[in-house]
Order: structure tokens, then C-alpha cells, then sequence
């Protein structure tokens, strides 16, 4: 081959140039004298420094088959940008604290039962108002959970009320690894299910509540879009673990009310816990509860039913100001 025609071969297939570089060198050492050797050679200087360009280029596709190589390493930020396994979902934790201003809607919801002893209280009084509310459940918080709790799950649907996840042993989530999350949850899910019974197509178990309110950014986005949970907090804590009968209960509720919604047309989410529901706690507070809210306007719904009303505007699910608020991205 001429040096004519390999000048004419890389103007037409220049992506082959890195094939030719080393003969095209080897060629001109060897080269004769005169004006059509510098010719030559200006030629396939020319044509030496678009090969190398072209061998770049290849190189960075080339990188594709080669994890790890330099290639792959040098690879601009631009393609590596692209994320596939956010995805677009950073940003985009499902979480709520209240279902958003100007809505008079209220939810009342109960933490760490099932318990065999204060149930049965709460199912009483919410079946004597007609109100619906919402279980947070975590079975094994004292330990392994007996068939009189699991009893409960079936009753709680059968009476229509949500049934949600605070996990199986109420741990501190912001503890765990993600595999111990997934095991947790999963656990959670597995018992509850079971135990729903005949009521199990009522069971619609995709809220998490963390126990102590306790979790993270990370870890927020992790169960909400892995593992497909909405992560359900509060705007309104009663603070019935502290003690008190159901009068001191309801102060406590209107005194936060009061701070939290001024202008009484925002909505709450109440933290209430099964246990303290018994004599010499807050057992009779629900009736109380549903008069004062029933004065001010508002309905009882569930956790599902509110966020529901919120989740097309995400600001609207979020209240400033209250702890544990939504686990933002900080
Ligand atoms: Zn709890």
C-alpha cells in the first residue's frame, strides 16, 4: 500500500486509524528524499494526530466492556450523571404530618399495640362514636407476640379501622442497617397479615410510623421508595405516656390545638398510645375528643384517607414547625 493510499484511507475511515498508527510510523523511517518526502511526511503528521484523537474515542466506548478501566474512570461526568438507580426518585420521600391546611379533617391514631388489655377499651369507644382511627402496630414490643394480640388484628379490621406498621419490636430505625430494616418490616408485615384472618382484603399495611420518631433522610427514602412505604408522623402529641385521666388528656389537646392551628382551619393528626387507654388512664377520652372536634367542624378520617388529600402537593402534607416533622432531604 502506497502512502497515497493509506493518506487516502484514513481521510475516508478514520475510526480505523488506530490500527494504522504504529505501520504508518514504521513506514516513514523508511522513507526517500525530497519536496514528496516532506510532503509525505506534514501528511501523515497530520493524519498521526487524527489517529490518536479517533484512538481516544474509542477508547471511551471502548470503556463499556472494561469496568474499572482508566477509560471508565475518565469518563465525563456528563454520562456519569445519569444516575439509573435513583432514578429520579431522590427527593421524593412519601411522608406526611397532617393533610394540609384549610382541610378540617382529623385522625386519630394509636401507637404500639396491639395491647390485650387497652384494645378492647379503645375499640369500645371508638365503636360507641362511630369514629374510625388508625393502629400503629408493634406486636413485640414486650416481647413475642401471643395469639390475644394476634386476636386483635382481625377485630381491629373487622370494626373498620386502618391497620399500619410501627414496626415489629419498635426499635430505633435510625440504628439499623438497611437489611435489618427490611427484616423488621418484613416481620411486621408477615404476622399482621396472618393475623388479619378472614379480614385480610380489608388489610392495606403500606404506612410507617418509625418508633421515637427517630429516623433519617436516608433511611426515609430507603423505606419509602425500596420498600414502598409512606412514612406517617403526627402534628399533635398527646403525651398520654406521661400519665393523666381523659380530662387532662383533652386540656392537653386543646392547649396544643390552640398553638398548633390558630385559625382553626388546619388539620391534625393525634398521637395517642392503646396502653394508657384504661382505668386510671386515658380511657374515656375518645368520646371527649370527638365532641370538641365535632363543635369545631371537623371530621374523622384515617391516615390513608388524609394523606390521600395531601399527596398531590407535597408542601401541604408537610406542617413546619412540629417535631418529628417529614424527614426532608436535608
Ligand atoms: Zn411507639
Amino acid at each position: 500500500m502506497t502512502r497515497a493510499q493509506t493518506a487516502s484511507m484514513y481521510a475516508s475511515e478514520p475510526s480505523m486509524s488506530a490500527t494504522y498508527d504504529s505501520n504508518v510510523e514504521q513506514d516513514s523511517g523508511k522513507s526517500g528524499n525530497g519536496c514528496l518526502f516532506n510532503f509525505c511526511c506534514f501528511l501523515l503528521i497530520l493524519l498521526l494526530l487524527a489517529g490518536i484523537a479517533a484512538a481516544i474515542t474509542m477508547g471511551v466506548d471502548g470503556s463499556k466492556e472494561q469496568p474499572g478501566g482508566r477509560a471508565a474512570a475518565d469518563r465525563p461526568a456528563a454520562s456519569s450523571g445519569a444516575n439509573p438507580v435513583s432514578g429520579g426518585k431522590e427527593g421524593s420521600v412519601k411522608s406526611f404530618n397532617w393533610c394540609g391546611s384549610n382541610k378540617k379533617k382529623a385522625v386519630l391514631s394509636f401507637d404500639d399495640g396491639p395491647s390485650v388489655t387497652a384494645t378492647p377499651n379503645v375499640l369500645a369507644d371508638l365503636k360507641k362514636t362511630g369514629l374510625v382511627a388508625t393502629f400503629f402496630v408493634s406486636p413485640a414490643v414486650d416481647g413475642p407476640p401471643d395469639s390475644a394480640k394476634c386476636a386483635l388484628i382481625e377485630r381491629i379490621l373487622e370494626d373498620g379501622h386502618s391497620l399500619q406498621s410501627h414496626s415489629w419490636d419498635h426499635q430505633d430505625f435510625a440504628n439499623l442497617t438497611d437489611v435489618q430494616v427490611v427484616d423488621n418490616l418484613s416481620r411486621n408485615k408477615e404476622w399482621v397479615t396472618k393475623c388479619a384472618g378472614s379480614q385480610v382484603d380489608k388489610l392495606d399495611f403500606n404506612m410507617f410510623r418509625p418508633p421515637y420518631g427517630s429516623l433519617d433522610y436516608a433511611r426515609a427514602q430507603y423505606i419509602s421508595n425500596e420498600l414502598g412505604y409512606t412514612i406517617a408522623t403526627w402534628n399533635l402529641e398527646t403525651e398520654d405516656f406521661r400519665g393523666g385521666l381523659k380530662e387532662d388528656i383533652v386540656e392537653r389537646i386543646k392547649d396544643k390545638y390552640a398553638q398548633l392551628i390558630p385559625d382553626k382551619q388546619g388539620s391534625v393528626i393525634i398521637l395517642m398510645h392503646d396502653k394508657t387507654y384504661v382505668e386510671g388512664g386515658s380511657i374515656g377520652a375518645i368520646p371527649m375528643i370527638q365532641r370538641y372536634f365535632d363543635r369545631l367542624g371537623y371530621e374523622f378520617i384515617t391516615a390513608g384517607e388524609c394523606y390521600n388529600k395531601c399527596d398531590q402537593y407535597v408542601d401541604f402534607c408537610k406542617m413546619d414547625g412540629v417535631w418529628p416533622g417529614v424527614f426532608e432531604q436535608p
